[in-house]
């Protein structure tokens, strides 16, 4: 294997500490390090796993860092320069403050879905549209709603081409760890004029589809529901939709056997198999719901695992930006199993 690619995190929190995670798992990346604010439990855990840490900013930063015993290794920009390309994981917005210290460098960045699309100029999904990722500089990973969406409506649209899709976004309050934004006890349009922004970012990766799309907040931490409606060009059985979605990576039709009801089961089903962080990244689809009319009418709901599904996608990413691997389905199958995806038997825990 040629050498391989050296990958930082700049932002290690939800998102940070998975990818840092996933590129641990890749035979053809190396972990350079991860930029924390400050010190904490995640810094405490990476540090212990022998992650290299940088703080941000080392002249506030050090002193905390050394009365933590938590050891650094320089500066944020120390470790931006050893890579060859940072997965930002920051805050919304915060990106883009970034992105001038990544050109002075000359370094190639992976934005997330909390910065616009015109940051990066282009938006990535890995099955719709890795070849426009391919030797980029910036490239946006979007976020977890509409990776959800993406990657089920490329299938259906690939398998009888989609007319139109009106999808109903029921989002999580707040991450597990999120109590910035609690308590919560309301459900909130988000946003109150419709349609949502989801439609237009959608449209960033699958731009040919037309897509209304409405949000609300519920009290929820766990994990995302769509409900998803969408008219195709033809008139398929339901028995053919569900097995094009079968055919697809990421995309897990929940058996009706395993009696899964709820979010809380599908995160319970990736506590009891061990997943790391009990992740679920694959778009978790209720088998049972799906359901075709005679003119082509498709519904079904979808639960997407706000932490985690988009992952993935930045493994694949890092793979097109880089040019190490230009063929999006040998990336994704190499992803998929290194992080175990569509397969749960790996992650089955040896119970005592
Ligand atoms: P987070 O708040 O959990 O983590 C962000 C981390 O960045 C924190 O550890 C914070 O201390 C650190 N940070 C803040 N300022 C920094 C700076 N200047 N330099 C380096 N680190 C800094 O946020 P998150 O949920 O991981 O979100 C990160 C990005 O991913 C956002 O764009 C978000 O929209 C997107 N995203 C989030 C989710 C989700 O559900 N959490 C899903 C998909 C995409």
């Amino acid at each position: 294997m040629a050498d391989k690619v050296k990958v930082a995190i700049n932002g290690y929190g939800t998102i940070g500490k998975r990818v840092a995670s996933a590129v641990m798992r890749q035979d053809d990346m190396a972990l350079i390090g991860v930029a924390k604010t400050k010190p904490d439990y995640d810094a405490y855990v990476a540090a212990k796993n022998g992650i290299d840490i940088y703080p941000v900013d080392p002249a506030k930063a050090e002193s905390k860092f050394k009365a933590a015993g938590i050891k650094i290794a320089g500066s944020n920009e120390d470790m931006i320069k050893k890579a060859d390309i940072i997965v930002d994981c920051t805050p919304g917005g915060i990106g883009e403050q970034n992105k001038p210290l990544y050109e002075k460098l000359g370094k190639k960045a992976i934005f997330q879905g909390g910065e616009e699309h015109e940051l990066a100029g282009t938006s990535f999904n890995a099955v719709c549209n890795y070849d426009e990722a391919i030797g980029k500089q910036f490239v946006r990973v979007v976020s977890c709603n509409t990776t959800g969406l993406a990657r089920l409506i490329y299938a259906l649209d690939k398998g009888f081409g989609v007319k139109k899709v009106r999808a109903t976004m029921m989002r999580r309050g707040g991450d597990p760890n999120d109590v910035k934004r609690g308590p919560i006890n309301a459900i909130v349009p988000d946003p109150v004029k419709l349609p949502s922004h989801h439609g237009p970012d959608l449209n960033t990766v699958l731009p040919n589809i037309k897509i209304d799309t409405v949000a609300v907040k519920l009290p929820t931490t766990l994990m995302h529901m769509h409900y998803v409606n969408m008219n195709l060009k033809v008139t398929p059985s339901r028995d053919e939709v569900v097995s094009t979605l079968k055919q697809y990576p990421r995309l897990w039709l929940i058996p009706s056997w395993m009696n899964i009801k709820s979010t809380a089961d599908v995160m319970e089903f990736g506590r009891e198999l061990g997943r790391p962080r009990n992740d679920m990244m694959e778009n978790c689809i209720w088998e049972e719901s799906v359901s075709v009319d005679d003119s082509g009418e498709v519904n079904l709901f979808q639960a997407i695992h706000q932490e985690s599904d988009a992952i993935p996608e930045n493994v694949d990413c890092i793979r097109a930006m880089m040019g190490i691997e230009k063929d999006a389905k040998k990336s994704m199958d190499k992803t998929d199993k290194t992080l175990g995806l569509g397969n749960f038997a790996p992650w089955i825990q040896k119970l005592p």
